[in-house]
């Protein structure tokens, strides 16, 4: 049986499965919701969330090799390559934090990455995949108005989520930027990329039974996250609850 749910609880998950760590798989195009919805879901469930875009940010920030190299790919829109990725993804998943489960946001985003997360994981965890969906039209919107502080990277939206102060953080006082891969041109080029190179992950994953749970991201902010917490395993929902 392909495991593909709309909502609600796997009912066959066995106990064995749900006593393994909890490996939640964020996916979607950009924009999709998968970054807003990865905080509130860490803190709830007690697990890390881990972005590679933002591992490679602060490599940016931070001027390392990793950073120079990764840099040329994303401003352009493209792809980091895969070798670059599954390094810096399995270094940050080794550490002590992960050992209980942990929220991956924009990985895996190519086959190869997929599988080689798959034998990485082997059967030790429990792996759920949330796929956000939301039509194109709605995802520029969303993208183009976004923008974050600079310090303390609280998200805000232009028009959605507006700071009280035009370009400064209602939290920390710190400056508000927009990411430069989130111009117009460029998120058109990331949206052709997700439909090349990250949407066969969907079928990849619908394959693996009851793992793949679709996430409809037109519906309001507290609703999705709702949706969330109700496409997790029993034990991870009810825990929250
Ligand atoms: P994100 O913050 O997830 O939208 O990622 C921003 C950019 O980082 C992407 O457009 C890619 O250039 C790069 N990136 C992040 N994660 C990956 C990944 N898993 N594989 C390849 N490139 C990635």
């Amino acid at each position: 049986m392909v495991g593909v749910l709309v909502s609600g609880h796997a009912s066959m998950t066995s106990r064995a499965e749900t006593q393994k760590p909890l490996v939640v798989i964020l996916m979607g195009p950009p924009g999709a919701g998968k970054g807003t919805h990865a905080g509130p879901l860490s803190g709830q469930l007690g697990i890390p969330h881990i972005s590679t875009g933002d591992l490679f940010r602060e490599n940016i920030r931070a001027e390392t090799p990793l950073g120079k190299q990764a840099k040329g790919f994303m401003d352009k829109g493209n792809l980091v390559p895969d070798e670059l990725v599954l390094d810096m993804l399995f270094d940050r998943v080794a550490r002590v934090d992960c050992k209980g489960g942990y929220i991956l946001d924009g990985f895996p985003r190519t086959i190869p990455q997929a599988k080689a997360l798959d034998i990485r994981l082997a059967d030790k965890v429990q792996l759920v995949v949330l796929n956000f969906n939301l039509p194109d039209a709605a995802i520029i919107e969303r993208v183009t108005g976004r923008i974050a502080c600079k310090d303390c990277g609280r998200p805000f939206h232009k028009k959605f989520d507006p700071p009280k102060n035009e370009s400064i953080c209602d939290a920390c006082g710190g400056k508000l930027i927009q990411r430069d891969d989130d111009k117009e041109e460029i998120i058109r080029k990331r949206l052709e990329v997700y439909r090349a190179q990250t949407e066969p992950l969907i079928h990849y994953y619908a394959q693996q039974k009851e793992v793949l749970k679709e996430i409809d991201s037109r519906k309001e902010k507290a609703q999705v996250f709702h949706d969330v917490m109700e496409a997790l395993p029993p034990i991870h929902a009810a825990a929250v609850r």
